[in-house]
């Protein structure tokens, strides 16, 4: 099936459905001449989201291996973000024993951010999120629960404990692979003031959030 898109950032093209959601995050489709909101149509087709994550086979005894990776999705996703945050990505993801997780985003172009913000996912309009930088100092991540994604923000304090005590090692890297001395902190979207309190002394709560702030 070919879809006619305005979405996200590349304007109006022709894609099938196949790749329309490897490339388009947000915005509307018209089929047929009916417009349809992506969010909509991910319901609709029950896309990958809701699926099962699938694991690579060790080749040798056939059986599903169970060592975490980032897929394609999130390599593409830190490609486009900051390298201190692709730096602390691959670790996590090294060193979680228990929760996994992919990246869902990198950098949000004006569409994608604006269609954020009137979904109620972000705060703020382009060119205000972290998200919207070149490259990206704000990335989200998704984890899963048996393979599923979920969004229990249980998961989440678990991968915000997890970045937060990696950050000091991955920021030393960074400092010794491109000599930015600069100082940066880690900044979670369960924490936004960055106190001893999570969750409950905020007025909005994102726990897929992780955002780099110069120190
Ligand atoms: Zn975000």
């Amino acid at each position: 099936m070919i879809w006619s898109i305005k979405s996200g950032c590349s304007g109006t093209a022709a894609v099938s459905k196949k790749d329309f959601f490897k490339k388009f995050k947000s915005g509307v489709v018209i089929e047929n001449g009916t417009v349809y909101d992506v969010a909509k149509l991910v319901k609709r087709y029950r896309i990958t989201r809701t699926t099962k994550r699938k694991y690579p086979i060790n080749t040798t005894t056939g059986d599903k291996m169970n060592k975490f990776y980032l897929s394609s999705r999130s390599v593409n996703n830190l490609q486009e973000s900051h390298r201190l945050l692709r730096i602390l990505a691959n670790m996590a993801i090294a060193a979680t024993s228990h929760i996994d997780f992919g990246v869902v985003t990198g950098y949000r172009c004006k569409n994608d951010q604006n269609y954020a913000y009137y979904k109620n996912k972000s705060k703020v309009k382009f060119p205000n999120s972290k998200h919207n930088k070149t490259p990206s100092e704000a990335i989200d991540v998704l984890a899963y629960k048996n393979r599923k994604p979920t969004y229990d923000m249980k998961y989440y304090i678990y991968l915000a404990g997890l970045f937060d005590g990696l950050f000091e090692i991955a920021l030393k890297m960074y400092r010794e692979e491109t000599n930015d001395l600069r100082d940066y902190v880690l900044r979670w979207g369960g924490n936004w003031d960055q106190d001893g309190e999570l969750l409950t002394d905020q007025k909005f709560d994102d726990g897929m959030h992780f955002e780099i702030v110069r120190g």
